[in-house]
């Protein structure tokens, strides 16, 4: 720790803590699953500085011991307001195991990378203790785990469906997507007498309860039931294409999922079921935040370093974001296998230069800062200052990718602001170089708009992007290079990633610089065959990678992925889709990756896959729709999202 920092500049995390800043209560506590970083990449510091700033007293508590007499539970006492529970930047159960279900080797965001520090699925195993001490105090669930789990979704590791969190954890609320905004107004009205653990608050935006009887309005999604969903795979796929809908829409409809059957025993469902709450009501989200409001979130006072308790320990994404300045929120890729579209949706919120600049000031006056930025950066490092240029067409707007499949005619891609927040950053003293290390959109820069000036800027970007802000490798994600596949995965057809490859090869010629790309690539992909894999092997070959950089499709809760890898059904068209789901099979397609590698195990190594496995055209066939849950937002570190892994490239793949 910077010797600058004093205990009290934390959030407090023991009653020692409590007293030094002289408080005999608080008013909200925060369970984390994670280690406590104060900086703003660590959703529980993010929630708690913003409680803070708004006047509460709030406290921490990082990894509480869930075994034994609960003392951590214990320690600090009822809160005035509520429990909050953060289970951690990922999923917990993503965390833990690879696609395989091999337990990890570390736990990213545990002093020292030690993985006995969490329970599995922290957002249940913490709510439940809780009830069992304090039952009429509320305990409010946020972070990626529960935001994933609002409604029925399929859950990987346990091979089943699961109805929405709540019903699992006992916990009063999800507050969805980025806390700040419901999390405030959860306070505020607590905190003016409103709610209890028994009658909470259901007009809060971006909130999930459940309900013993609602009557749905005009206006109201009304999904497939929890107990239909368990009898039809069809009804799952059918739910997740409005709730990825309504998590991308500017103005989006409150969705509300009933339990059981309404048709339950020819009864109404609120009348066949007495004691048990019958209703999952998800109210719309608040609308996308402002610069102003996203300044003021990253303007707040994080020391920006690990509680002092870690001294000397080492924390695995800490060390990899300690560097980095996040720059925007939003995506609006749209990839499947990504968790950003439900979580965060496709509208860009950015900060303004001026918030960017203060913040890349601190990073400068770090201790053991040698003036090279990691990343500037965000879920996609090349989307910043994008947006529709007719905003009332965005308003009604559903689509889930404004450049999947086509580049939206309405979306202004101009990067010029980009640069120029990449210009005032590298003017700064004290800054050698600015890296740029979250996934970089190539088809964006490739698209030719009608907008002359947004083209000119895109090929500077290019440029100065090649020349200025890459460290010798430059990491990109075509993912695949079927187009057939790339198409279930929302990404753009293989040949732009040949074209952008050959323009990043002119450029370093130009300028005399020895760099690679390093594509990403994903095995197991709902729609991939083995065929498919086949060719891939081919294809890199061709060009000359020999594949570092690559991941086995892990299905992660509420992702389109996943549920078509569980379902078997696209849940836009309905259409059968095939994914490969045994260990064999996977193992089968992941072998291709290696073919260069002398590797008995490998029945690809030591001949061209041109020759043993040539692609083949593959039908969309049927599947048995079988079980199942995915982390490969190939996105950047904010811990606020979802990460991606695998085993070779952690668990924190940016695109
Ligand atoms: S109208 Fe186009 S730019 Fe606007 S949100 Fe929709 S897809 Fe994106």
């Amino acid at each position: 720790m910077s010797s600058e920092y004093r205990l009290t500049d934390f959030l407090p995390t023991t009653k020692k803590e409590l007293e030094l800043r002289g408080w005999d209560y608080v008013d909200v506590i925060l369970f984390s699953a994670d280690a406590y970083v104060d900086h703003p990449s660590f959703g529980a510091a993010v929630i708690g500085r913003t409680l803070e700033a708004a006047g509460y007293r709030v406290a921490i508590v990082p990894q509480p011991d869930w075994h034994g007499d609960y003392r951590d539970f214990k320690k600090l006492g009822r809160p005035r307001l509520f429990f909050g529970i953060a289970p951690g930047c990922m999923d917990s159960m993503v965390n833990k195991y690879t696609a395989a279900r091999r337990l990890r080797s570390e736990d990213a965001y545990s002093p020292d990378g030690r993985h006995d520090l969490r329970p599995e699925y922290p957002t249940i195993v913490y709510t439940k203790i809780l009830k069992q001490l304090y039952p009429d105090v509320p305990v409010i669930l946020g972070g990626i785990e529960a935001s994933l789990r609002r409604v029925t979704h399929y859950d990987y590791w346990q091979d089943c469906l699961r109805p929405c969190i709540l019903v699992d954890s006992g916990a009063d609320m999800i507050t969805y997507g980025m806390g700040e905004k419901p999390t405030l107004e959860l306070a505020r009205r607590f905190s003016e007498g409103e709610g209890s653990a028994i009658d909470i608050p259901h007009d809060i935006p971006q909130t999930v309860y459940l309900a013993d009887d609602i009557t749905p309005r005009e206006d109201d999604i009304v999904l497939h039931s929890h107990e239909e969903c368990l009898r039809d795979k069809r009804a799952e796929a059918e739910n997740y294409r409005h709730v990825e809908e309504q998590s991308n829409m500017m103005h989006a409809q409150r969705i509300l999922q009933p339990l059981r059957s309404l048709k339950s025993e020819g009864r109404s469902l609120t009348s066949a079921i007495s004691h048990q709450p019958s209703w999952v009501v998800v109210n719309p989200p608040y609308p996308p935040m402002t610069t102003a409001e996203l300044d003021a979130s990253f303007d707040l006072p994080y020391t920006r370093q690990p509680h002092p308790k870690y001294k000397g320990k080492r924390i695995p994404a800490y060390d990899m974001i300690k560097f980095s300045v996040n720059i925007h929120r939003g995506c609006f890729g749209g990839c499947a296998f990504c968790t950003i579209s439900a979580h965060q949706g496709k509208f860009i919120t950015c900060r303004s230069k001026e918030s960017i600049i203060k913040e890349v000031k601190q990073v400068i006056q770090m201790p053991d800062f040698k003036g090279y930025l990691s990343d500037l950066g965000g879920p996609s490092a090349n989307m910043y200052g994008m947006h529709g240029r007719n905003l009332n067409a965005c308003e009604r707007c559903k689509r889930p990718s404004c450049i999947h499949p086509q580049i939206c005619p309405n979306l202004d891609t101009n990067h010029s602001r980009l640069l120029e927040v990449y210009r005032a950053v590298d003017a700064l003293p004290g800054i050698k170089k600015s890296f740029i290390g979250s996934g970089v959109r190539y088809d964006l820069l490739l698209h030719r708009s009608k907008d002359e000036a947004a083209n000119r800027a895109a090929q500077e970007y290019t440029r100065e992007l090649i020349t200025r802000h890459v460290s010798g490798r430059l990491k990109v994600a075509p993912e695949h290079t079927s187009d057939r596949v790339l198409h279930f995965m929302r990404k753009p057809p293989f040949q732009q990633f040949e074209d952008f490859k050959r323009q990043f090869d002119r450029i370093c010629r130009e300028e005399h610089l020895n760099q690679q790309i390093i594509p990403y690539f994903i095995s197991s992909h709902p729609g991939c065959h083995e065929q498919d894999m086949a060719q891939l092997a081919a294809i890199t070959r061709r060009l000359g990678f020999k594949l570092e950089q690559v991941q086995d499709f892990t299905p992660t809760p509420m992702t389109i992925a996943t549920e078509t890898w569980y379902t078997g059904y696209d849940p836009y068209t309905l259409e059968p889709v095939f994914s490969a789901k045994t260990p064999k099979e996977k193992e089968a397609q992941r072998q291709y990756f290696f073919w260069y590698k002398d590797n008995p195990q490998n029945p690809h190594n030591s001949h061209s896959p041109q020759k043993s496995h040539s692609p083949q055209k593959q039908p969309h066939s049927p599947q048995k729709p079988h079980s199942p849950h995915s982390p490969h937002d190939h996105h950047r570190t904010d811990p606020r999202s979802e990460k991606p892994h695998d085993e070779k490239r952690g668990r924190h793949r940016r695109h």
